[in-house]
This record gives C-alpha cells, structure tokens and sequence, in this order.
C-alpha cells in the first residue's frame, strides 16, 4: 500500500495523478456552479416567507450529492458511463442520449481546465503539500467565478473557506509566512472597500459587490499582502480588455454590470504561479 502511494507520489507519476483527480474534481464543480445558486435561492424564498410569517414554500430538497442530475431537457437519469469527464461529452457528441438536447460545451471545459490545471500545480510545486494547496486554491476560485459570471454573486460559502484555509495553509508558510498572509487578507479586503465607498460616497453607485472585497482577502491570505498590487493591476487589465470588447462587439451598454469576480480570481491564478517575477519585473522599472 504504502509502496504505491509512494510510486503515485512520485514526480513522473503525481502530475497524471492529478490530472485524473482534476477531471474528477471538474465534474463536481459543474454540479456545484449549477446547483449552489439555486440552493441560496431556495433558501432565500424559505427566509422571506418566514419573515412574512408564512410556511416556507414546498419544493423538492436540492443538494450538491442529490439528487442525481438529469438532463435540463427530458429529466432522463444521467449514467454513470454519461458522467465520466470529458470523454462522456465527446461519446455523446455534446448531445443528451436520450432526447438529443445539446450539453453546453462548458462543461467539458471546466472539466479540462480542473484537470490540466491540477497537473500543472503537480509539475509546478512538485508532490507535496503546496500542489495539493494550489489545487484546492484554483478549483474554489474556477467555481465561484462562473458562479459569479453567471449570477453576478461570489457565494461567501465559496470565498469565507477559502480565506480560512489560506491562513491555515500558511500557518506553516507554504507559500508566504503567517504575517505576510495575514495582512495579506486584511489589506485585500479593506483596499476594494475603500474603493467601493470612495466610488459610492462620489457616485452615488456601487461600482462592485462585497464578494468581490472577500475575494480579494482570500487571495491576500493565500499569497500575502506583496502580490496585491500585481492581482489588482492584473485584474484590471484583463477586465478592462475584455470589457472594452464587450462593450465594442457585443454593442453591449456600458450600464450592464460586469462581474468583478472572473478577474480578480483569474488574476490570483496568475499569481499564485508567476506573481513574484511580475513583482520584480514591474519595481524594476521604477528602481
Ligand atoms: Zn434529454
């Protein structure tokens, strides 16, 4: 026993690993970036009608392990052959076997990246604790972005955990020491709150959600208070490309808010990986 987990730990063998483990994980994820925001939504009916001193309404319990999904189109019972990652999608050429619906293309993808990005943590940080913490780190971020992408809300269920363990993770200093990421997650936090009210005190609007602000504390406490200015400049510079070309293509309104989240999650992930070197490339040029 112990002898094959030494043989799955090695460096040749970990990154396939987890790339199986990742494909697996994306297919969880799935479920949980389609399931979690309706969950909140039956809950919220749930607390409105108890505030209205009604009984809450009767629907059929939702969860994240039941019940089994079934296709949006027919109801029909995914198999567990229809389930498996990736390969299941092409099998059935994105298509329900049963009514012949199609299955959005996300889902393999999300899929993919889980798994490529876990093999990519694997050959990055070695077999280890900081792989296993990297990994945990993305799949969280990858979820609640598309949460947010598709609902404009970072469920604090997804970013409070994730600040946590950050701070957890760092107890021993895995990827910065305790301080470092300790005001790491405090500085995330108060610097887009600051924003938000300077912005709102000026406006009169609310330019982002506090998810974005729990978020930003997350990350903070996960690679600590010196890569923040790399994240936020990074984020900004993603969002704001690809919402000037939202903008210019989709002939999209600038009024139609657009989620913070993405960027901000997809700017961590960078970082969690390059972030010094982008550090020490842009204070370069200033010194
Ligand atoms: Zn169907």
């Amino acid at each position: 026993m112990s002898e094959t987990f030494t043989q799955l730990m090695s460096p040749a063998v970990f990154p396939w690993v987890a790339l199986l483990v990742g494909l697996a994980v994306g297919s969880f994820l799935n479920v949980v970036i389609y399931r979690l925001p309706k969950m909140m939504e039956h809950d919220w009916h749930a607390q409105c009608a108890e505030l209205r001193g009604e009984s809450p309404p009767q629907t059929e319990p939702l969860g994240l392990a039941l019940p089994r999904s079934r296709c949006p189109g027919c109801g029909h019972q995914i198999t567990a052959l229809e389930n498996i990652p990736v390969l299941s999608w092409v099998w059935l050429r994105g298509r329900c076997s049963a009514c012949k619906t199609t299955i959005s293309l996300r889902y393999p993808i999300i899929e993919l990246t889980a798994g490529l990005s876990a093999a990519y943590c694997a050959r990055h940080f070695g077999p280890g604790f900081a792989a296993a913490g990297a990994m945990v780190f993305i799949w969280t971020i990858l979820a609640a972005s598309m949460i947010d992408f598709d609902t404009q809300l970072l469920p604090d269920s997804m970013t409070l955990p994730l600040l946590w363990l950050g701070l957890l993770v760092n107890l021993g200093g895995t990827f910065v020491d305790l301080r470092t990421a300790v005001i790491g997650a405090a500085a995330g936090y108060l610097c887009l709150w600051s924003v938000y009210w300077l912005f709102k005190l000026a406006t009169g609007k609310e330019g982002m959600g506090f998810g974005d602000f729990k978020l930003l504390a997350a990350i903070g406490a996960w690679l600590g208070w010196a890569l923040l200015p790399v994240v936020i400049l990074l984020s900004s510079l993603v969002g704001s490309i690809i919402g000037i070309g939202l903008i210019v293509l989709a002939r999209r309104g600038r009024e139609v808010p657009i989620p913070f989240g993405p960027y901000l999650g997809a700017a961590g992930i960078i970082a969690l990986f390059w972030g010094r070197q982008i550090s020490d490339l842009i204070w370069s040029r200033f010194a």
